[in-house]
């Protein structure tokens, strides 16, 4: 399927000089979504993924249904303070900011193999936090899917050691 037809550009938003990739359109149109769905549950399915994990607030709406397609689980990635219960943490660099990601200490088993989602690959912070949250729980990340990457900031340098899927390119 053509998905960047789904996909609106907004310059400038957040802030000067970024090129806003909107994935709404995408998502509100259920033919679309649902294909891109299947995409990643197709290629999360031989990698035996025992839990999907996911930062906010996009990798939820990517993440949760394709745990619900393998009839697995899906654990959150939250910005600090929005996880109730003991956390581990982690300081990264955005796009556009700075953030710290949390997870809770008790989401992933160390062993269990781990399929992180996002909406959009940008500079690869988010992601490589992620990962990192994930590996310091003792889980074995075994793939990372987005609906988009956005080649030219270079983030799948990060990711060299991890099998990766984008759905688009840029
Ligand atoms: P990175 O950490 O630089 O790779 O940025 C990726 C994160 O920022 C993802 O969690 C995205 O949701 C968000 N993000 C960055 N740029 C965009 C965009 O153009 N559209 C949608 N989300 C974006």
């Amino acid at each position: 399927m053509d998905y960047k037809k789904f996909i609106k550009i907004v310059d400038n938003w957040p802030k000067e000089g970024i090129e806003f990739k909107d994935i709404t359109p995408w998502m509100d149109n259920g033919e679309a979504f649902k294909s891109a769905v299947n995409e990643i549950v197709d290629f999360a399915k031989e990698k035996d993924i025992d839990i999907v994990v996911g930062p906010e607030a996009r990798g939820f709406i990517i993440g949760c249904p394709v745990s619900y397609a393998l009839g697995i689980g899906f654990a959150p990635v939250r910005k600090e303070g929005k996880l109730p219960r003991e956390v581990i943490k982690v300081d990264y660099g955005l796009e556009y900011g700075k953030n710290v990601l949390t997870i809770h200490k008790d989401a992933i088993k160390p062993g269990q193999r781990v399929l992180i989602t996002d909406d959009l690959l940008a500079t690869g912070g988010t992601i490589e936090a992620t990962i990192k949250l994930v590996e310091e729980l003792g889980g074995v990340v075994v793939g990372c899917a987005f609906l988009i990457e956005l080649s030219y900031l270079h983030g799948l340098d990060k990711l060299k050691d991890y099998e990766v899927l984008a759905l688009v390119k840029y």
